[in-house]
């Protein structure tokens, strides 16, 4: 075995919570070395997930304008859509530019990255191998690094279910993303915010859509009166949802497969160009070499850690989707921060009540905080207050007016407990909540902040003002 190099601060996975993290850790003064696997940084997020789905819904959304503004008195002659043009677009001008970005901001902070695959071996030492298949990696072989402080953000992968091998015409949100043409019938097998929303996207541009959800209905996580508003759109784009049913089997050709599920015991079938699977992922954490450490991990193999990210391990901390918390990017960032603080001797703590969710539907659907009945069961004594964008100027005036704006609040103080948006610019305006669930803030601090008009984030501050009983475009 060669000898082992000596390192500060050890990262790996270049993802949201890794980058970071080292950029964090930088900055604290860390000497800091960063290990990917991949060729390029950014990890799921800006290659694979947030970033790329947001590039292929903002040209569903350019297809559909240039084609339905009738009610503008603008009538075009019948867009079309050169496919490999967008993808090629998405991947230059919008995936490449923002991973370089990170490479950039990487260098400028002055760390070290490793491009390998990171294996422990101790509490206190690891390996980085060659990138390649596990049977050729030889034990002896790699850099060895012992480090002081580890922080892991190996995030991680889509879950593939029977019947439904990767491969072909049935591929992954991945495979999903990168599509050579829009698919004339498109099946998405999983209704959760990364099928509904790439499920919206193919409706835009062109497909014909069915989404087979498991349970009874699409969106688990956001309420029944938030998912009616994107149902009602998605019936709108000509999506078929069908719930309670289980995805049995399929069956593929060269130029189309089709999906066996079964309904209330009746088995139906359903042909497309292409079946993308999101049911959901699994974290990255069973070829780490966890074994050879103290690490723990919990029966969804989530790393076990304190508040901090600290892992049984002393000097090991775990971040991002293979740590506790919703699996999202801004989730990792937060994480990626603290723990690089806490390994500078910051008390810095998660708190993941003030942690958003959005899901980029028609419209936007965006939460923070408590929902109602999660406070009742709370124990809390809880009113809310609902603004529909129906009555805000400029919802009406972007033709945007489904939806609404709903706050959850105590009854005695009026604490803002949760929030709801539904509704156009749903995902920037969940930051106004977020910030009053974080800083337990009330109703009036809103209504007595003056928001700016015409804007859609009116409604929140009309919200407030239904909150302490004077409404006033109601
Ligand atoms: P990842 O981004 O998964 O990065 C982990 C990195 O670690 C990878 O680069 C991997 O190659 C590397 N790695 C793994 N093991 C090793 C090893 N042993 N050695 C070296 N390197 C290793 N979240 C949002 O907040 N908003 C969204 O809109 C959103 N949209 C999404 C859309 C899709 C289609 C998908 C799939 C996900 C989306 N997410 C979204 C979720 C988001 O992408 C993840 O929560 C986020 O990427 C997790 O960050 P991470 O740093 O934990 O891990």
């Amino acid at each position: 075995m060669a000898d082992a190099e000596k390192k500060e601060t050890v990262i790996i996975g270049a993802g949201p919570g890794g980058y970071v993290a080292a950029i964090r850790a930088s900055e604290l003064g860390q000497k800091v070395t960063l290990i990917e696997k991949s060729d390029t940084l950014g990890g799921v997020c800006l290659n694979v997930g947030c970033v790329p789905s947001k590039a292929l819904i903002a040209a569903g959304h350019r297809l559909q304008e240039a084609n339905n503004s009738d009610e503008y008195g603008i009538t075009s002659q019948g867009a079309t859509i050169d496919f490999s043009k967008t993808q090629e677009w998405k991947q230059h001008d919008v995936v490449d530019r923002m991973t370089n970005g990170v490479s950039m901001l990487l260098k400028k902070h002055k760390v070290e990255v490793i491009q390998g695959e990171a294996v422990l071996d101790s509490d206190t030492r690891l390996r980085v191998m060659p990138v390649g298949p596990r049977q050729f990696m030889d034990n002896n072989n790699g850099q060895v690094i012992d480090f002081d402080n580890l922080i892991i953000a190996s995030g991680s992968h889509p879950i593939e279910i029977p019947g439904f091998k990767f491969d072909g015409r049935v591929v992954d949100s991945t495979g999903g993303l990168n599509l050579p043409e829009v698919p004339k019938e498109f099946v998405v097998i999983g209704g959760g915010y990364v099928g509904t929303e790439l499920a919206g996207a193919y409706a835009n541009l062109g497909s014909h859509v069915t989404i087979i959800e498991g349970t009874d209905s699409i969106l688990a996580g956001f309420t029944k009166d938030m998912v009616a508003v994107v149902l009602k759109q998605l019936k709108a784009k000509g999506v078929d949802v069908i719930t309670g049913a289980k995805a049995k089997s399929s069956t593929q050709d060269d130029n189309s497969v089709t999906v066996t599920y079964e309904v209330d015991g009746k088995e139906s079938t359903v042909t497309a160009d292409y079946c993308m699977v999101t049911v959901g992922r699994r974290p990255n954490t069973d070829e780490l070499g966890l074994e050879y450490t103290k690490v723990e991990l919990d029966d969804r193999g989530l790393v076990k850690t304190d508040e901090q990210g600290r892992t049984a391990s002393e000097h090991i901390f775990a971040i991002g989707d293979i740590a506790s918390g919703p699996a999202l990017a801004h989730k990792a960032f937060f994480q990626g921060k603290v723990a690089a603080g806490a390994i500078s001797g910051k008390k810095t703590a998660n708190d993941y009540i003030g942690v958003p969710a959005v899901c980029f539907s028609d419209p936007e659907l965006a939460v923070v905080g408590l929902t109602e009945s999660q406070a009742k069961e709370q124990g809390l004594e809880v009113q809310t207050a609902k603004f529909p964008f129906a009555g805000n100027a400029r919802a009406v005036s972007l033709y945007e007016a489904d939806g609404f704006v709903h706050l959850i609040f105590t009854k005695d103080e009026g604490t803002v407990l949760g929030g709801e948006v539904a509704g156009p610019g749903a995902s920037d305006l969940i930051a106004e909540l977020s910030l009053a669930v974080n800083g337990r803030m009330n109703v009036e601090d809103i209504a007595l902040t003056i928001h700016p008009h015409p804007t859609l984030s009116e409604p929140v501050q009309e919200a407030a003002d239904i909150a302490l009983g004077f409404p006033t475009h109601i």
